[in-house]
């Protein structure tokens, strides 16, 4: 069999334990043994949301069925909120309130930035009527690679006390999320991402007060409806039948992750982008998000003058067998995505650098041969641990400035 590298921001490489847990025979989704599955899955989710006083609510969907549950079930058509994009999944949220009736003022951000958070909190500020309901947030855009700083933008909408909706989807405990502390309303994340289980469950967290609010929500709904989840979710059970085995995964998925422990997951995360963008851009890729905007979940290049990006990704993806992304909408042939999560290695990034460079190099971009396995190969020698190791730093500087010479006129 053909090894693929999956290195597409999600769905992820699965362990393979979490695998297995999926062909466990099936329980009664109204029994003691979905409740105590119900309950290990909400405590062990409850340090990632950073929550003790939030319902943590499971659907049997992926993410955006979250995301179109928080926003229905929260505002009512004819409400106001303003959202505040900064790429495609950030304007998924404004079509999802568009659909629903809600009116949308948009705060702009230029693509590969991240949110302002002076000019979030100068615009709460001039809606003294208290015209906006809510505030729509994104807190990892995967389709630009950017990372919204969740605790600046808290304190930028406190103030205004607008219902907040965050989409987690792809950054859910990859770094420190405080959903109580920063007083962030309802959160939203999904299976498929950095918890590293099949997609097919979003996880919905509510705030006490929201609730008022989404009692209050006369959007027509059904399926999707959080008040209908929060009462079978107090019973340890979901108002529709639960995606079982994929329950079954994540419960084991979160196991996985605490086993590793949140602290070591952060690290690897950020490890594994800061090796990338440095590869990235050591190879002429140069990284699209902005410094201060970096996403530790996925990164964005440029793609080089003269690569056409789909053809690269092909070439990838059938010769090397490693899967990254492209762009979407605007971005579609600009730039690549490669994600961070699932269960890679060092080895398995530095193989698909490595594949990416010889793609390159074959495309006759002038590559420095090596150049990129060595920079995310220093990266890793540098923040093994968590703590950077000065000599082994110094001693890939001298060999880098070795192969400098060794292969200066070979690069193509
Ligand atoms: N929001 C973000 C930030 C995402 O990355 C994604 C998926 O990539 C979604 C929402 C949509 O999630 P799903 O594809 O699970 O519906």
């Amino acid at each position: 069999m053909k090894k693929n590298l999956l290195f597409i921001p999600g769905p992820v490489t699965v362990p393979e334990s979490v695998l297995a847990a999926m062909s466990k025979p099936l329980i009664d989704h109204r029994g003691p043994q979905f409740a105590a599955l119900a309950k290990r899955i909400d405590d062990a989710l409850r340090p990632m949301f950073g929550t003790e006083q939030a319902d943590i609510m499971l659907l049997g969907s992926s993410g955006t069925g979250g995301l179109e549950a928080a926003i229905a079930s929260a505002f009512s058509p004819g409400d106001a909120v303003l959202a505040a994009p900064v790429g495609v999944f950030g304007r998924r949220l404004i079509a999802i309130a568009k659909t629903y009736g809600i009116e949308v003022d948009v705060l702009e951000t230029d693509l590969g930035h991240a949110v302002d958070a002076d000019a979030l909190a100068q615009r709460l500020a001039q809606d003294k009527q208290r015209r906006y309901k809510g505030v729509l947030l994104t807190h990892n855009e995967t389709s630009t690679g950017v990372q919204n700083d969740m605790a600046q933008l808290a304190t930028a909408v406190r103030e205004h006390g607008a219902i907040t909706i965050v989409d987690s989807v792809s950054g859910l405990g990859a770094t420190d999320f405080r959903m109580d502390e920063w007083g962030y309303d309802i959160v939203v994340t999904a299976s498929q991402k950095v918890l590293a289980a099949p997609p097919g469950a979003a996880m919905v967290a509510v705030s006490p007060r929201a609730w008022p609010a989404i009692e209050a929500s006369k959007t027509p709904r059904f399926y999707f409806d959080l008040l209908k989840a929060r009462e079978f979710a107090r019973q340890g059970q979901t108002p529709w039948t639960p995606p079982v085995s994929v329950l079954f995964a994540l419960d084991a998925a979160l196991q996985h992750y605490h086993n590793e422990g949140a602290q070591r997951v952060w690290h690897r995360h950020h490890m594994y982008a800061h090796a990338i963008r440095d590869a990235f851009n050591a190879l002429g890729i140069s990284v699209f998000s902005q410094p201060g905007a970096h996403s530790v979940t996925v990164v964005a290049g440029n793609v080089p003058h003269g690569v056409d990006a789909a053809t690269l990704l092909r070439k990838l993806r059938e010769e090397r067998g490693v899967s990254l992304s492209g762009g979407q909408l605007e971005l579609k042939g600009k730039i690549i995505r490669m994600g961070t999560m699932g269960e890679v290695s060092q080895t398995d990034v530095l193989g698909a650098i490595g594949a990416l460079e010889i793609a390159l190099l074959e495309y006759n971009v002038p590559v420095h041969v090596g150049a990129g396995v060595q920079a995310a190969l220093r990266v890793f020698l540098d923040m093994a641990g968590g703590t950077r190791h000065e000599t082994t730093h110094d001693a890939a500087q001298k060999s880098d400035e070795r192969t400098a010479v060794q292969t200066t006129g070979a690069s193509r």
